[in-house]
């Protein structure tokens, strides 16, 4: 299908990412490496950091528009390494994108200077587990100024990446009597801070995981941090949250979109080779057909509706495209568990086993559907905004 957001930057930049992620990175995905922690493998992902710094392409997403990172975001997405090794892997990359946008020089200088450099992990704290997340007004978390200082109180969870992480972003309510939208706000906790604490890694379909690849339970207890750790302005949390989302579901899309090829791809080359003892290859049944034109058509739609959007972002921003916005995080996020899950099916047996990488995918892309706005919400925020003008 011809690429109607080709850029002369992409047409040099993706075949030699493609070429990386097949070369260097394929064959790292082996059963062990993908079922043990993630410490375990952290020590052969950041070798080949080093191999793509020197190939120069470290940090594209700080030099390239929404459009042409989406589409890097896709191939590196084809494996699950690919944007760790990249360093732009959530939540870092939406951590950069605003503390690049709204932190002091200071905060620039201490953490993000590291960060861009892959030599800090980072972490965002915003979900409470006495909370409905899906209204995130309602926050339990405060932070209280006393002289020089916030002291925060809470208890977060969901927190992706914090066992390691060296700074947390957490949200909290700095004005309780504000009206709800400018109550909390956004500050940089450094984590060896006294207070906070890693409670645990939350155990999700039988894997608790570790560092990067793990969702934490974490605690704020009396921990004070300078009032110049704040990020942007008091009272200004939900609006750099909505910021950070805009662009930041223009990365997942895209980073699922890449994991539907590649579920595609497996389950094509399983349906061409599987001999059914019946003279029929599986790829002549009408069943597996079907499910192969399906996919290959919502792929395609959707990939176009996430690139038009990005587009639509980089030229007139994340408002103007509030309603797209919302389409593409509840329409890609279904079609890529739809592939995936027809890829499994399509493979049998084999297509739950770890050798297949499916599985992976299924137990950590089910969230999909839930992080950065579950389905119902933005299917009602969409249907609001498309029945204004009906009334
Ligand atoms: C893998 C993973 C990683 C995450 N990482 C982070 C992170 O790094 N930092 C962070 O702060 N948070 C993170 N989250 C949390 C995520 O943002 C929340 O789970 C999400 O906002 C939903 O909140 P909730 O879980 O409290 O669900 P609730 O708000 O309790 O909602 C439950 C369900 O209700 C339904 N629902 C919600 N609203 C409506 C409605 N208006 N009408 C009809 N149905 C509705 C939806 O189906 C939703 O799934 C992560 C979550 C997951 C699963």
């Amino acid at each position: 299908m011809e690429n109607l957001f080709a850029t002369d930057k992409l047409n040099d930049l993706l075949p030699r990412i493609k070429a990386f992620v097949e070369t260097e990175l394929y064959p790292l995905e082996t059963v062990e490496n993908l079922t043990k922690p993630f410490s375990k493998i952290e020590k052969v992902l950041n070798k080949k950091r080093e191999l793509v710094k020197a190939a120069g392409l470290w940090g594209l997403q700080h030099h390239l528009t929404l459009v042409e990172f989406g589409q890097v975001s896709e191939v590196l997405a084809m494996t699950p390494l690919g944007h760790y090794v990249f360093n732009c892997q959530a939540p870092d990359i939406g951590n950069m994108e605003l503390m690049e946008k709204h932190a002091t020089d200071q905060l620039k200088h201490d953490w993000l200077v590291s960060l861009m450099k892959g030599e800090t992990r980072s972490c965002f704290a915003m979900t409470e587990p006495g909370f409905a997340g899906s209204n995130p007004i309602n926050l339990g978390t405060t932070a209280v100024k006393e002289g020089n200082y916030y002291v925060i109180n809470g208890r977060k969870w969901f927190t992706t990446a914090a066992d390691g992480a060296h700074f947390c972003i957490v949200m909290a309510i700095t004005d309780p009597d504000a009206p709800p939208h400018k109550r909390a706000s956004q500050i940089l906790v450094s984590t060896d801070t006294e207070g906070f604490k890693v409670e645990r890694n939350i155990s999700i379909m039988g894997e608790s995981g570790d560092g990067w690849l793990s969702h934490s339970e974490v605690t704020f207890t009396n921990c004070c941090v300078p009032l110049t750790n704040l990020i942007g302005t008091e009272g200004a949390g939900f609006q750099l949250a909505q910021e950070r989302l805009g662009p930041g579901r223009i990365h997942h899309c895209m980073r699922w979109i890449g994991i539907a090829e590649r579920a595609f791809d497996i389950m094509c080359r399983r349906a061409i080779s599987r001999d059914m003892g019946d003279g029929q290859r599986l790829a002549e049944k009408q069943f597996v057909m079907g499910w192969i034109a399906e996919s290959r058509a919502e792929i395609d739609a959707a990939r176009l509706m996430v690139l038009s959007t990005a587009k639509m972002i980089d030229e007139e921003g994340a408002a103007a495209a509030r309603n797209r916005i919302s389409s593409i995080k509840f329409f890609t996020a279904k079609i890529m568990l739809d592939v995936v899950d027809r890829a499994i099916q399509t493979c049998g047996a084999a297509g739950l086993t770890d050798e297949f990488l499916l599985s992976f995918w299924y137990r950590h892309e089910r969230a999909a559907r839930i992080y950065d706005g579950a389905d119902e919400v933005h299917k009602i925020a969409l249907a609001k905004s498309i029945l204004k003008k009906y009334a």
